[in-house]
Protein backbone atom coordinates (compact mmCIF):
# COMPACT_ATOMS: atom_id res chain seq x y z
CA UNK A 1 0.00 0.00 0.00
CA UNK A 2 0.91 3.29 -0.37
CA UNK A 3 -0.83 6.92 -0.31
CA UNK A 4 -1.85 6.54 -3.52
CA UNK A 5 -3.03 3.03 -3.31
CA UNK A 6 -6.12 4.24 -1.11
CA UNK A 7 -9.28 5.08 -2.96
CA UNK A 8 -10.26 8.40 -3.59
CA UNK A 9 -9.74 11.26 -1.06
CA UNK A 10 -7.43 12.97 -3.58
CA UNK A 11 -7.57 16.65 -1.38
CA UNK A 12 -6.46 14.96 1.47
CA UNK A 13 -3.62 13.11 -0.10
CA UNK A 14 -2.43 16.39 -1.89
CA UNK A 15 -2.95 18.17 1.56
CA UNK A 16 -0.27 15.39 3.16
CA UNK A 17 2.35 15.71 0.82
CA UNK A 18 2.22 19.27 1.00
CA UNK A 19 3.12 18.59 4.36
CA UNK A 20 5.71 16.09 4.26
CA UNK A 21 6.96 18.42 1.57
CA UNK A 22 7.20 21.68 3.63
CA UNK A 23 8.64 19.44 6.37
CA UNK A 24 5.91 21.55 9.11
CA UNK A 25 4.05 18.26 9.55
CA UNK A 26 1.61 19.43 12.37
CA UNK A 27 1.47 17.55 15.81
CA UNK A 28 -2.10 16.31 15.65
CA UNK A 29 -4.26 16.07 12.89
CA UNK A 30 -8.07 14.96 12.82
CA UNK A 31 -9.56 12.63 10.00
CA UNK A 32 -13.31 13.22 10.15
CA UNK A 33 -15.76 11.18 7.99
CA UNK A 34 -18.20 7.96 7.63
CA UNK A 35 -16.68 4.51 8.63
CA UNK A 36 -15.49 2.05 6.08
CA UNK A 37 -13.73 5.60 3.65
CA UNK A 38 -9.94 4.83 4.50
CA UNK A 39 -9.28 7.58 7.57
CA UNK A 40 -7.26 4.63 9.23
CA UNK A 41 -5.66 3.42 6.22
CA UNK A 42 -4.54 6.48 5.41
CA UNK A 43 -3.24 7.42 8.54
CA UNK A 44 -1.03 4.37 8.40
CA UNK A 45 0.04 5.70 5.05
CA UNK A 46 1.22 8.81 6.16
CA UNK A 47 3.03 6.76 9.01
CA UNK A 48 5.17 4.80 6.79
CA UNK A 49 5.35 8.42 4.38
CA UNK A 50 6.95 10.15 7.71
CA UNK A 51 9.32 7.56 8.62
CA UNK A 52 9.82 5.88 5.20
CA UNK A 53 13.91 5.48 4.47
CA UNK A 54 13.31 5.94 0.29
CA UNK A 55 10.15 8.19 -0.09
CA UNK A 56 9.94 8.74 -3.81
CA UNK A 57 7.50 10.96 -5.93
CA UNK A 58 5.91 12.30 -2.09
CA UNK A 59 4.71 8.88 -1.27
CA UNK A 60 6.11 5.87 0.71
CA UNK A 61 8.48 3.41 -1.43
CA UNK A 62 6.54 0.43 0.38
CA UNK A 63 9.78 -1.78 0.64
CA UNK A 64 11.90 -0.45 2.59
CA UNK A 65 12.21 -1.90 6.25
CA UNK A 66 10.70 0.88 8.21
CA UNK A 67 7.91 1.12 5.18
CA UNK A 68 7.16 -3.66 5.80
CA UNK A 69 7.11 -3.06 9.76
CA UNK A 70 5.10 -0.37 9.60
CA UNK A 71 2.03 -2.86 7.20
CA UNK A 72 2.89 -5.86 9.45
CA UNK A 73 2.08 -4.11 12.24
CA UNK A 74 5.19 -4.51 14.13
CA UNK A 75 6.86 -0.77 13.88
CA UNK A 76 7.71 0.64 17.65
CA UNK A 77 6.76 4.43 16.55
CA UNK A 78 3.36 3.36 15.44
CA UNK A 79 0.87 3.31 17.96
CA UNK A 80 -2.49 2.32 17.43
CA UNK A 81 -5.48 3.29 20.52
CA UNK A 82 -8.73 2.00 20.11
CA UNK A 83 -11.06 1.34 22.76
CA UNK A 84 -10.51 -0.88 26.01
CA UNK A 85 -14.35 -1.86 26.89
CA UNK A 86 -16.53 0.96 25.68
CA UNK A 87 -14.17 3.58 25.93
CA UNK A 88 -10.85 5.13 25.43
CA UNK A 89 -9.81 5.50 28.91
CA UNK A 90 -7.29 8.09 31.18
CA UNK A 91 -4.65 4.69 31.75
CA UNK A 92 -4.65 4.73 27.90
CA UNK A 93 -3.84 8.43 27.37
CA UNK A 94 -1.44 8.29 30.86
CA UNK A 95 0.59 5.72 29.26
CA UNK A 96 0.84 7.81 25.51
CA UNK A 97 1.98 10.87 27.93
CA UNK A 98 4.98 8.41 29.45
CA UNK A 99 6.03 6.62 25.84
CA UNK A 100 6.22 10.67 24.74
CA UNK A 101 8.89 11.75 27.16
CA UNK A 102 10.98 9.70 24.89
CA UNK A 103 11.99 10.59 21.23
CA UNK A 104 11.09 8.06 18.81
CA UNK A 105 12.65 4.88 18.70
CA UNK A 106 13.72 3.95 15.36
CA UNK A 107 12.27 6.00 12.82
CA UNK A 108 11.68 10.36 12.32
CA UNK A 109 8.57 10.85 14.20
CA UNK A 110 6.34 8.52 16.62
CA UNK A 111 2.81 8.49 15.10
CA UNK A 112 -0.17 7.65 17.05
CA UNK A 113 -3.42 6.60 15.68
CA UNK A 114 -5.90 7.39 18.21
CA UNK A 115 -9.36 5.63 16.54
CA UNK A 116 -12.64 6.85 17.12
CA UNK A 117 -11.18 9.34 19.16
CA UNK A 118 -15.22 10.59 20.44
CA UNK A 119 -15.17 7.30 22.43
CA UNK A 120 -12.41 8.94 24.87
CA UNK A 121 -13.86 9.74 28.36
CA UNK A 122 -14.12 12.96 29.42
CA UNK A 123 -11.23 12.85 31.87
CA UNK A 124 -9.26 10.83 28.97
CA UNK A 125 -10.12 13.41 26.46
CA UNK A 126 -8.87 16.64 29.01
CA UNK A 127 -5.41 14.58 29.52
CA UNK A 128 -5.28 14.15 25.91
CA UNK A 129 -6.10 18.29 25.98
CA UNK A 130 -3.21 19.07 28.12
CA UNK A 131 -0.67 17.01 26.41
CA UNK A 132 -1.53 19.13 23.10
CA UNK A 133 -0.86 21.94 24.95
CA UNK A 134 2.82 21.47 24.43
CA UNK A 135 3.74 18.91 22.43
CA UNK A 136 6.83 17.13 22.26
CA UNK A 137 8.69 17.10 19.47
CA UNK A 138 8.91 14.50 16.48
CA UNK A 139 5.28 13.13 17.51
CA UNK A 140 2.47 13.00 15.09
CA UNK A 141 -1.31 12.15 16.62
CA UNK A 142 -3.91 11.49 14.74
CA UNK A 143 -7.19 11.10 15.71
CA UNK A 144 -10.39 9.86 13.49
CA UNK A 145 -13.99 10.21 14.07
CA UNK A 146 -17.31 10.18 12.46
CA UNK A 147 -18.11 14.06 13.39
CA UNK A 148 -16.20 16.88 14.44
CA UNK A 149 -19.11 17.64 16.76
CA UNK A 150 -18.61 14.34 18.73
CA UNK A 151 -15.08 16.09 19.82
CA UNK A 152 -14.81 18.55 22.50
CA UNK A 153 -14.31 21.53 20.60
CA UNK A 154 -10.93 22.12 22.49
CA UNK A 155 -9.55 19.23 21.18
CA UNK A 156 -10.67 19.93 17.65
CA UNK A 157 -9.44 23.44 17.63
CA UNK A 158 -5.70 22.20 18.41
CA UNK A 159 -5.85 19.62 15.47
CA UNK A 160 -5.59 19.80 11.53
CA UNK A 161 -8.78 19.02 10.25
CA UNK A 162 -9.15 16.68 7.35
CA UNK A 163 -12.43 15.77 6.31
CA UNK A 164 -12.61 12.79 4.05
CA UNK A 165 -15.52 12.25 1.37
CA UNK A 166 -17.72 8.94 0.51
CA UNK A 167 -16.03 6.86 -1.68
CA UNK A 168 -17.17 6.71 -5.64
CA UNK A 169 -20.22 4.80 -6.50
CA UNK A 170 -18.70 3.28 -9.15
CA UNK A 171 -14.88 2.76 -7.43
CA UNK A 172 -17.19 0.33 -4.75
CA UNK A 173 -18.94 -1.47 -7.57
CA UNK A 174 -15.34 -2.28 -9.15
CA UNK A 175 -14.27 -3.26 -6.23
CA UNK A 176 -16.72 -5.99 -5.16
CA UNK A 177 -16.35 -7.62 -8.46
CA UNK A 178 -12.57 -7.61 -8.96
CA UNK A 179 -11.96 -8.30 -5.00
CA UNK A 180 -15.17 -9.89 -3.68
CA UNK A 181 -16.22 -11.72 -6.57
CA UNK A 182 -19.52 -10.16 -6.19
CA UNK A 183 -21.98 -10.33 -9.94
CA UNK A 184 -22.11 -6.74 -11.57
CA UNK A 185 -26.06 -6.73 -10.85
CA UNK A 186 -25.28 -7.41 -7.20
CA UNK A 187 -22.35 -5.20 -6.99
CA UNK A 188 -24.17 -2.48 -8.61
CA UNK A 189 -26.83 -2.50 -6.30
CA UNK A 190 -24.43 -2.76 -3.04
CA UNK A 191 -22.70 0.15 -3.77
CA UNK A 192 -26.08 2.04 -4.30
CA UNK A 193 -26.79 0.82 -0.32
CA UNK A 194 -23.59 1.52 1.19
CA UNK A 195 -23.55 5.63 0.37
CA UNK A 196 -20.35 5.71 -0.07
CA UNK A 197 -18.23 3.65 2.58
CA UNK A 198 -16.37 0.41 1.48
CA UNK A 199 -17.37 -1.16 4.60
CA UNK A 200 -21.12 -0.98 5.02
CA UNK A 201 -21.19 -2.71 0.94
CA UNK A 202 -19.32 -5.23 2.20
CA UNK A 203 -21.00 -5.91 5.68
CA UNK A 204 -24.34 -5.63 3.79
CA UNK A 205 -23.10 -8.21 1.34
CA UNK A 206 -22.25 -10.46 4.63
CA UNK A 207 -25.50 -10.22 5.73
CA UNK A 208 -27.50 -10.77 2.74
CA UNK A 209 -29.15 -7.59 3.45
CA UNK A 210 -29.77 -7.27 -0.76
CA UNK A 211 -32.08 -10.25 -0.68
CA UNK A 212 -33.72 -9.18 3.20
CA UNK A 213 -34.35 -5.67 1.56
CA UNK A 214 -36.09 -7.24 -1.52
CA UNK A 215 -38.81 -9.41 1.16
CA UNK A 216 -38.91 -5.98 3.36
CA UNK A 217 -40.48 -4.10 -0.12
CA UNK A 218 -42.46 -6.97 -1.19
CA UNK A 219 -44.16 -6.86 2.86
CA UNK A 220 -44.27 -3.15 2.75
CA UNK A 221 -46.02 -2.99 -1.07
CA UNK A 222 -48.46 -5.54 0.04
CA UNK A 223 -49.98 -2.96 3.03
CA UNK A 224 -51.19 -1.14 0.37
CA UNK A 225 -53.98 -4.02 -0.10
CA UNK A 226 -54.02 -5.99 3.27
CA UNK A 227 -56.91 -5.98 5.41
CA UNK A 228 -56.87 -3.92 8.76
CA UNK A 229 -57.81 -7.20 10.24
CA UNK A 230 -55.14 -8.97 8.88
CA UNK A 231 -52.53 -6.64 9.38
CA UNK A 232 -51.71 -7.03 13.03
CA UNK A 233 -50.90 -10.93 12.84
CA UNK A 234 -48.73 -10.04 9.64
CA UNK A 235 -46.79 -7.76 11.54
CA UNK A 236 -46.76 -10.46 14.59
CA UNK A 237 -45.25 -12.83 12.59
CA UNK A 238 -42.63 -10.91 11.20
CA UNK A 239 -41.73 -9.66 14.65
CA UNK A 240 -41.87 -13.43 15.75
CA UNK A 241 -39.91 -14.09 12.41
CA UNK A 242 -37.14 -11.51 11.59
CA UNK A 243 -33.33 -11.65 13.46
CA UNK A 244 -33.10 -8.12 13.81
CA UNK A 245 -35.86 -6.09 13.76
CA UNK A 246 -33.57 -2.74 13.68
CA UNK A 247 -31.76 -3.94 10.56
CA UNK A 248 -35.36 -4.26 9.28
CA UNK A 249 -35.84 -0.64 9.64
CA UNK A 250 -32.76 0.14 8.17
CA UNK A 251 -34.17 -1.45 5.03
CA UNK A 252 -37.17 0.13 5.12
CA UNK A 253 -35.54 3.41 5.58
CA UNK A 254 -33.89 2.45 2.40
CA UNK A 255 -36.74 1.94 0.37
CA UNK A 256 -38.64 5.22 1.81
CA UNK A 257 -34.94 7.19 0.72
CA UNK A 258 -35.23 5.41 -2.80
CA UNK A 259 -38.75 6.17 -3.19
CA UNK A 260 -38.05 9.82 -2.30
CA UNK A 261 -35.20 10.61 -4.52
CA UNK A 262 -36.78 9.26 -7.34
CA UNK A 263 -40.02 11.24 -6.82
CA UNK A 264 -37.44 13.78 -6.43
CA UNK A 265 -34.91 13.22 -8.84
CA UNK A 266 -35.82 13.05 -12.67
CA UNK A 267 -32.78 11.01 -13.79
CA UNK A 268 -32.86 8.55 -10.79
CA UNK A 269 -33.00 5.06 -11.17
CA UNK A 270 -34.66 3.13 -7.99
CA UNK A 271 -32.20 0.01 -6.19
CA UNK A 272 -35.26 -2.52 -7.08
CA UNK A 273 -37.74 -1.21 -9.60
CA UNK A 274 -41.16 -0.57 -8.24
CA UNK A 275 -44.45 -2.11 -8.87
CA UNK A 276 -46.71 0.17 -10.69
CA UNK A 277 -49.02 0.51 -7.31
CA UNK A 278 -46.53 1.48 -5.13
CA UNK A 279 -45.22 3.76 -7.78
CA UNK A 280 -48.30 5.48 -8.87
CA UNK A 281 -49.63 5.41 -4.91
CA UNK A 282 -46.10 7.67 -3.83
CA UNK A 283 -46.82 9.69 -7.30
CA UNK A 284 -50.10 11.17 -5.21
CA UNK A 285 -48.68 12.18 -2.04
CA UNK A 286 -46.81 15.45 -1.33
CA UNK A 287 -43.14 14.74 -1.49
CA UNK A 288 -42.93 16.26 2.26
CA UNK A 289 -45.06 13.39 3.78
CA UNK A 290 -42.45 10.79 2.36
CA UNK A 291 -39.89 13.29 4.48
CA UNK A 292 -42.59 12.20 7.42
CA UNK A 293 -42.38 8.92 6.84
CA UNK A 294 -38.45 8.79 6.80
CA UNK A 295 -38.67 10.77 10.60
CA UNK A 296 -41.05 8.42 11.84
CA UNK A 297 -38.73 5.23 11.10
CA UNK A 298 -35.35 7.29 12.27
CA UNK A 299 -37.70 7.70 15.30
CA UNK A 300 -38.90 4.17 15.60
CA UNK A 301 -35.36 2.95 15.47
CA UNK A 302 -34.50 4.98 18.32
CA UNK A 303 -36.83 3.71 20.11
CA UNK A 304 -36.41 0.08 19.40
CA UNK A 305 -32.59 1.39 20.61
CA UNK A 306 -33.91 2.29 24.16
CA UNK A 307 -36.11 -1.35 24.41
CA UNK A 308 -39.45 -0.25 23.21
CA UNK A 309 -42.12 -2.88 22.13
CA UNK A 310 -41.35 -4.34 19.18
CA UNK A 311 -44.74 -5.35 17.71
CA UNK A 312 -46.01 -1.84 19.00
CA UNK A 313 -43.13 -0.43 17.16
CA UNK A 314 -43.47 -2.01 13.87
CA UNK A 315 -47.40 -1.03 13.92
CA UNK A 316 -47.02 2.30 14.17
CA UNK A 317 -44.22 2.25 11.34
CA UNK A 318 -46.71 -0.02 9.22
CA UNK A 319 -49.72 1.62 9.94
CA UNK A 320 -47.85 5.32 9.09
CA UNK A 321 -47.11 3.69 6.07
CA UNK A 322 -50.39 2.84 4.93
CA UNK A 323 -52.16 5.62 5.62
CA UNK A 324 -49.29 8.03 4.77
CA UNK A 325 -48.33 6.33 1.56
CA UNK A 326 -51.42 4.58 0.47
CA UNK A 327 -54.05 7.21 1.79
CA UNK A 328 -55.43 4.37 3.79
CA UNK A 329 -56.93 5.50 7.23
CA UNK A 330 -57.22 2.85 9.78
CA UNK A 331 -60.79 1.71 9.63
CA UNK A 332 -60.94 2.26 6.11
CA UNK A 333 -60.06 -1.12 5.31
CA UNK A 334 -62.06 -3.19 7.20
CA UNK A 335 -64.01 -5.78 5.51
CA UNK A 336 -67.58 -5.23 4.43
CA UNK A 337 -70.03 -5.32 6.82
CA UNK A 338 -68.12 -4.21 9.76
CA UNK A 339 -67.50 -0.41 8.71
CA UNK A 340 -70.36 0.61 11.04
CA UNK A 341 -68.53 -0.36 13.95
CA UNK A 342 -68.54 2.18 16.42
CA UNK A 343 -65.49 2.59 18.70
ZN1 LIG B 1 9.73 2.95 2.69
Amino acid sequence: MSLESIPGQPRTKRFLRQLFRSGHIPHALLFSGMTGIGKTAMALELAKLLNCRAPRDLDCCDVCPSCRKIHAGRHPDVVPIEREGAFIKIDQIRSLQTRFRFRPFEGNYRVVILQNAHQLTEEAANALLKMLEEPPKHNVLVLTTLEPQMLLPTLVSRCSHVRFQPLEERWIEQHLMTVQEVPPLQAARLARVAEGSLDRAVRFLEEDRLARWEEISAQLESLQTLPMLELFSVLNQWVQKTEDLEQDMECIKLWLRDLICSRLLSDYHPVFPFHEGLWSAACRVPAERLFLLYDHVEQAVQHLRQNANKQLTLEGVCLAIKDGLYGQSSWNSFPPGRQNLSF
